[in-house]
């Protein structure tokens, strides 16, 4: 079907569907028929795969060879042991996958996309998903395409297509062809988005089917790997080739001291299998999987795991005034009117926002002076009715006003409101008691007066003015229109600030972070509001967005970090905001919610944008939504961030510790000519209980006290202190087990229970070691309780039950034996206090 070549009513009749769209049945029915409207995603391993693939590893491999091998010797016992530990280990590594992968696709599921369609005459909002052919879509300025479209109406339409055709500059788009050369101007494709303007089509393909369907290769993409997960990788790896190395070497010095070759061969490959750490990259996307839902319940919605990461280390957030620090309830408070009758229709008319049962929709501001003009008895709609709407000039950040031009008794009105500065530069005239008079120097200095009065009082102020537009003017030359304007009068708006984003400042301000507020709003404005909420001390730094057009790199570089407030910004500004501060070695997040905001939520480490007034484009800029796009979620999930990364370094430290540990424990007794302490089953049952449940509990450990109270570091997730004390552990685990060893050896005791004395006192220390990896704020780690005394009980098991005895060769111990192991393995609790002090 050639959509293109149609004209708009073609399109409609062979669609079956109207300018009222389909009706809801119909749409029911063709969804039915048609399907969701999704991109297929790409196809996930199934469960059985996944556990399959963990036997993909070498070690697992080598170790059912050793369990081979056992079996051939005549160790059956062994072999069916080592086999069972195989597929414990397995189950424990599938089940930390699975659960990962589980977590990351929960909150893929949180992140949906909306559309806004026409069925039965209604205008209403459904998710993407549910759009059907046939269906009837509004689409506007940030709106992304929800499906291959057909346009029937559009109004100075812009479309960024980069993403489909690679070509960045913004094309045109109409709905009949004028350019045989150019069918597409007359259609919009899925995945593109609108820059700006606005307009209606008709779905023509939808899901697998649209142009973006069909390039199957760009939706498979995946979300490559964060720089922690390639540093967690690689310090497994470098972890993984020591252990293999050292195995290598232990099982070659038993070899040439004539141990028999199958044990020595299975020990070899159990200790590699315990000191690899290959539980570590699955420990790490469920903690980071589990801190993103917790975030969520916060109404911060991370799109991008790397966030996460970085959060914790934001040294600077940058946040938009309305609406995040303020509550975005705009009410007029303050008016100075030298023509009320005039200002007030101004007011009414010159205005984008609905009243619906006393509610506003649509812009604050607008909603604001709209009620304004209501309360003064100016009604909206009758002089809607009585004067309509002819032409628009959209208000954007960069212009700061919006003009209308409306049909009042047979001659033409140009309305204008917007940033007085902006207005009072283009007003020749002022009316006055009715009578219009040149505007003076007088009147610009009284005028400026009541500005200033104004905004030192945090109002948010708008110029009204107009002009009589005659009969020859070119409508189309929409920049020269709004000129010679009649001024006559301003209003004064208050939109009071967020109660939380006092308390979330003064957080920030504890914990090191320098909030700074950028604004399109009037500079005094500006500077009241971040006083009354703490972002500046009384003088504090305010630049101007003109301010900062003069000022060249390097001289914006010396001032940046002194800046609190920005006023009057235009978006593309953003950009330069956050550069300079990346500059200056700032972990910087930004927030915004327009098209324009995009480039800096790219740019910034952590770009935030707003669930509610936030665009579809800059929703996917960004890394995280707020989805009541309140400031103090910021702030909450900086916290949650630091929290999380507390966590990472915590298990981290714990899991290194333990393979540093049983690293050191056997190579020495092995170069000391001493029996290995352990044998093989015994040191694949501290990898299991050591690698699993206590490192995994870690992950969850609830924030420090002062999490909030310390400066943001930026450090990596193994700090030079925690490398210190991952040495001294290693060292104080192999003495201590080895000593008591060689103690026991020593005073004749049998050496199954010297060995089971070690092997004891070796679990003890990991148990111990968990409290000094734990955080300081007590007990309400579940989890974590549970998994230690799970480990502690399993550990009496294998010491007293017979049959397990058996298995792990293991015999009753005395209650002095349990004494000698208490006091030695809590040497390492010591051993932390000291390394502490030192460091
Ligand atoms: P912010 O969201 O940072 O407060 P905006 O970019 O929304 O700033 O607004 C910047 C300026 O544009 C305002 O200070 C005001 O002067 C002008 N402005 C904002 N909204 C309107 C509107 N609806 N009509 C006319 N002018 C407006
Ligand atoms: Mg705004």
């Amino acid at each position: 079907m050639k959509w293109e070549k149609m004209n708009v009513k073609d399109v409609l009749n062979t669609l079956k569907t109207s300018f009222d769209g389909l009706s809801i049945d119909e749409a029911r029915l063709r969804q039915e028929k048609y399907g969701k409207n999704e991109l297929v995603e790409e196809e996930k391993d199934s469960p059985i795969k996944l556990f399959l693939m963990q036997f993909m590893d070498i070690l697992i491999i080598l170790l059912i060879l050793a369990a081979i091998a056992a079996y051939f010797v005549g160790d059956e016992l062994d072999a069916v042991v080592i086999l069972a530990v195989v597929i414990l280990n397995t189950c424990i590594g599938f089940i930390q996958e699975y659960r990962a992968e589980k977590a990351m696709e929960k909150l893929k599921g949180l992140i949906s996309s909306e559309a806004v369609v026409i069925r039965d005459g209604q205008t209403m909002e459904i998710p993407t998903s549910e759009l059907t052919p046939g269906d009837l879509v509004v689409i506007e300025e940030g709106d992304n395409i929800p499906a291959d479209i057909r346009l029937i109406e559009t109004s100075e339409l812009l479309i960024d297509e980069s993403s489909l055709t690679g070509e960045s500059v913004p094309v045109s788009k109409i709905t009949e062809i004028e350019n045989k050369e150019n069918e597409r101007e007359v259609m919009a494709y899925m995945d593109s988005y609108v820059v700006s303007g606005r307009g209606k089509g008709v779905v023509i393909e939808i899901g697998m089917n649209t142009s973006i369907g069909k390039i199957a290769e760009m939706i498979q993409e995946e979300e490559g790997k964060t720089p922690l997960q390639e540093k967690i990788a690689s310090l497994g790896k470098s972890l993984g080739l020591i252990a293999l190395l050292v195995s290598a070497a232990v099982f070659i010095i038993e070899f040439f001291k004539g141990s028999p070759l199958v044990e020595t061969f299975t020990t070899a490959v159990s200790l590699a299998v315990a000191a690899v750490p290959e539980g570590l990259p699955a420990i790490l996307t469920l903690t980071l999987a589990l801190g993103m839902q917790r975030m969520a319940k916060t109404n911060a919605v991370v799109r991008k795991l790397l966030a996460v990461e970085t959060l914790g280390s934001c040294t600077v957030i940058c946040t938009d005034k309305t609406g995040t620090l303020t509550l975005n309830r705009m009410s007029v408070r303050d008016t100075w009117l030298t023509s009320p009758e005039n200002a007030l229709k101004i007011c009414a008319l010159c205005n984008n926002a609905r009243l619906s049962e006393g509610k506003v929709i649509g812009d604050p501001t607008d909603g604001a002076i709209l009620l304004y003009a209501e309360e003064e008895g100016y009604s909206p709609e009758e002089l809607e009715k009585k004067y309509p709407r002819i032409m628009e000039i959209p208000l954007d950040s960069t212009r700061k006003r919006m003009s209308t031009i409306n049909q009042m008794d047979d001659e033409n009105y140009l309305l204008t409101k917007g940033a007085p500065e902006i207005i009072l530069k283009h007003c020749k005239w002022i009316e006055k008691d009715g009578d219009l008079v040149e505007m003076g120097p007088q009147d610009q200095e009284e005028i400026m007066g009541l500005l200033n009065k104004m905004t030192r009082n945090a109002l948010r102020v708008l110029a009204l003015s107009y002009r009589k537009i005659s009969p020859d003017e070119n409508l189309e030359e929409k920049d020269s229109l709004e000129r010679d304007l009649i001024f006559v009068g301003l209003v004064g708006m208050m939109d009071p600030p967020r109660q939380e984003a006092t308390d979330a400042i003064e957080v920030c301000k504890k914990a090191g972070i320098s909030v700074v507020m950028i604004t399109g709003d009037h500079r005094d404005t500006a500077a009241a509001i971040a006083r009354e909420i703490g972002v500046i001390e009384d003088g504090g730094r305010v630049l101007t967005g003109p301010e900062l057009e003069k000022l060249s790199e390097s001289e914006f570089e010396d001032i940046v970090e002194e800046v609190k407030v920005y006023a009057r910004v235009f978006p593309e500004q953003k950009v330069r905001i956050v550069e300079a501060l990346q500059n200056k070695d700032n972990v910087v997040s930004m927030t915004g919610d327009g098209v324009n905001d995009a480039p800096a939520l790219k740019k910034a480490a952590i770009g935030v944008s707003m669930g509610i007034t936030g665009t579809d484009v800059a929703k996917e800029s960004s890394d995280m939504v707020l989805q009541d796009d309140n400031f103090a979620t910021i702030v909450h999930a900086v916290k949650e961030g630091r929290t999380i990364f507390d966590n990472i370094r915590r298990f981290v430290k714990f899991q290194i510790s333990t393979n540093v540990g049983a690293i050191l424990t056997i190579v020495s007794a092995s170069v000391l000519n001493l029996p290995i302490p352990f044998n093989p089953i015994q040191i694949l049952w501290i990898n299991i209980i050591m690698d699993g449940p206590p490192a995994q509990s870690l992950g969850v450990e609830p924030p420090e006290k002062n999490i909030m109270l310390r400066k943001p570091d930026k450090e990596n997730i193994l700090p030079r202190k925690n490398l210190l004390h991952i040495i001294i552990a290693g060292l104080v685990m192999a003495v201590g087990t080895l000593g008591l060893y060689i103690y026991q050896l020593s005073i004749g005791i049998s050496e199954i229970q010297a060995r089971t004395v070690a092997f004891t006192v070796f679990v003890m220390f990991q148990i111990f070691n968990v409290f000094n990896c734990k955080s300081k704020t007590g007990f309400s780690n579940r989890f974590l309780i549970i998994a230690i005394s799970v480990s502690f009980l399993l550990q009496l098991m294998v010491i007293y039950v017979p049959f397990l005895q058996d298995i792990f060769r293991t015999t009753a111990i005395s209650p002095v034996d349990w004494a000698l192991i208490m006091v030695i393995s809590s040497l390492i609790l010591v051993s932390e206090k000291i390394v502490e002090k030192f460091t």
